[in-house]
């Protein structure tokens, strides 16, 4: 069913009613297939495939009985989409997007909710809980409301990807610069240590893919790699887990 399928009403009723159990709420009840329930199940087919973007052959808006989409939909683990974790001081992360309330990139998998939860966690007690006044691990963008594309970032597409804000020395986190620009002086306020420590959190997680962030002194610990536009933040990927069945 779906983008060419025979989509029979009740195999259609079904698919977007367990689409909107998982988050893809915007689809009616209507037991007809129709753009937007494309557009979801190509949404979900990125997440499930761990691409960054929906626009891709793999993501055809197709679901075949038994197939790989089909099966993810039954999966324990299938991916939620929702609001991105607020967090706090307790949690070692504060997501500065909720805050923004003129940006709206705010959404991402529940796979993404988890890793940023357990990052912080991970952060507050190996890093915070002997630097207490070090900044807090702060998420940005994730993805638009209803994912796909955003005209603010090449990915971002999929609830895969997020940013964090570079730690300052005191304690409070921003769009800095670990560079100067033109010189390769440290930038006087950026907190490399807890960057570091920052980095390590997001690494240890079983999710985590990778990390983008240009400061040559954590590419070299391997901690992240380089990549255009990633001086002032930190951009993080993560894969999809195995399916689970009941
Ligand atoms: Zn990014």
């Amino acid at each position: 069913m779906g983008r060419g399928g025979a989509n029979r009403p009740a195999d259609v009723g079904a698919v977007k009613q367990r689409l909107r159990e998982l988050g893809f709420a915007w689809l009616d009840e209507a037991a007809t297939m129709d753009e937007a329930t494309i557009v979801a199940i190509r949404l979900f087919q990125a997440i499930k495939n761990g691409l960054q973007r929906v626009e891709h052959p793999q993501n055809d808006g197709r679901i075949d009985p038994g197939g790989s989409t089909h099966r993810w939909l039954e999966a324990l683990n299938a991916p939620r989409w929702q609001v991105m974790p607020r967090g706090g001081r307790e949690a070692g992360f504060l997501n500065f997007e909720l805050l923004d309330e003129a940006d709206q990139h705010d959404y991402g998998t529940s796979w993404m909710a988890e890793t940023i939860i357990a990052a912080g966690a991970a952060y507050r007690d190996a890093y915070l809980a002997v630097h207490p006044q070090a900044a807090l691990l702060g998420t940005n963008d994730v993805s638009l409301p209803r994912g796909g594309n955003t005209p603010d970032h090449s990915t971002h597409e999929t609830g895969l990807d997020c940013d964090c804000r570079l730690p300052r020395t005191d304690g409070t986190s921003g769009g800095i610069s670990w560079n100067r620009p033109g010189t390769n002086q440290r930038h006087p306020l950026y907190d490399r240590e807890a960057a570091r420590a920052m980095l390590r959190a997001l690494q240890q997680q079983p999710l985590w893919r990778r990390t983008l962030f240009n400061d040559p002194v954590l590419i070299a610990e391997g901690l992240c790699r380089a990549a255009p536009g990633h001086d002032d933040h930190i951009h993080f990927e993560i894969r999809p887990p195995a399916p689970v069945f009941g």
